[in-house]
């Protein structure tokens, strides 16, 4: 049989922007109203994307900010990242920008296998980024890139496809690892 490959995945973001509630969502299968924010927690989920089983550990990290210094377990060993903005928040949306930067200088390339997520969709009368900026974000640094709604979980598996897709993309030979 195939030997199952192990990928680590870091969810990244401002405080709030619904990093645990999209993870929970998606290993759990429903949307924690509050969940304790300071806490870094990490998740395992067999994952099958396009006929491949993966070991996938998600590491739901406490959140960052513009001063927050890049902990090397956010990046060492990490295959793919998933930045989360809030689309009913423009501060999260440029902590994106300034969380990518931090992860590319301290990795030393300049480019990541990345999916970039818009969340909290459903609050459309708050909204404060635009679909086409967050596609714009996404195309000027090779991402992919989603809005979704972990209350009505809407795109949360999705997000994770992506990131999968994101990593084999730039490991063409990984089929025979
Ligand atoms: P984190 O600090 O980034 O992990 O954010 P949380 O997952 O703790 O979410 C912060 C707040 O936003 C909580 O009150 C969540 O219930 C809420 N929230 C998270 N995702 C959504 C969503 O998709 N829609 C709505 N309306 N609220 C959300």
């Amino acid at each position: 049989g195939d030997i199952l490959k192990k990928r680590k995945i870091a969810v990244l973001g401002a405080r709030s922007v619904g990093k645990s509630s999209l993870v929970i969502q998606y290993i759990e299968n429903h949307f924690v109203e509050s969940y304790y924010p300071t806490i870094e927690s990490t998740f395992t989920k067999a994952i099958n994307y396009k006929g491949v089983d993966y070991d996938c550990d998600i590491i739901d990290t406490a959140g960052q900010d513009e001063y927050t210094i890049l902990n090397s377990k956010h990046a060492i060993g990490i295959h793919g990242f998933v930045l989360v903005y809030s689309v009913t928040s423009r501060k999260s949306f440029d902590m994106v920008q300034t969380v990518y930067d931090k992860i590319i200088n301290f990795c030393g390339i300049n480019s990541i296998p990345c999916v970039i997520v818009g969340a909290k969709m459903d609050l459309q009368q708050q909204r404060q980024v635009a679909v086409k900026e967050g596609q714009e974000l996404a195309t000027s640094h090779g991402a992919a890139w989603i809005e979704t709604s972990a209350k009505n979980n809407v795109n949360v598996a999705k997000v994770f496809e992506l990131c999968l897709g994101e990593i084999e993309r730039r490991l063409p030979n990984s089929k025979s690892e």
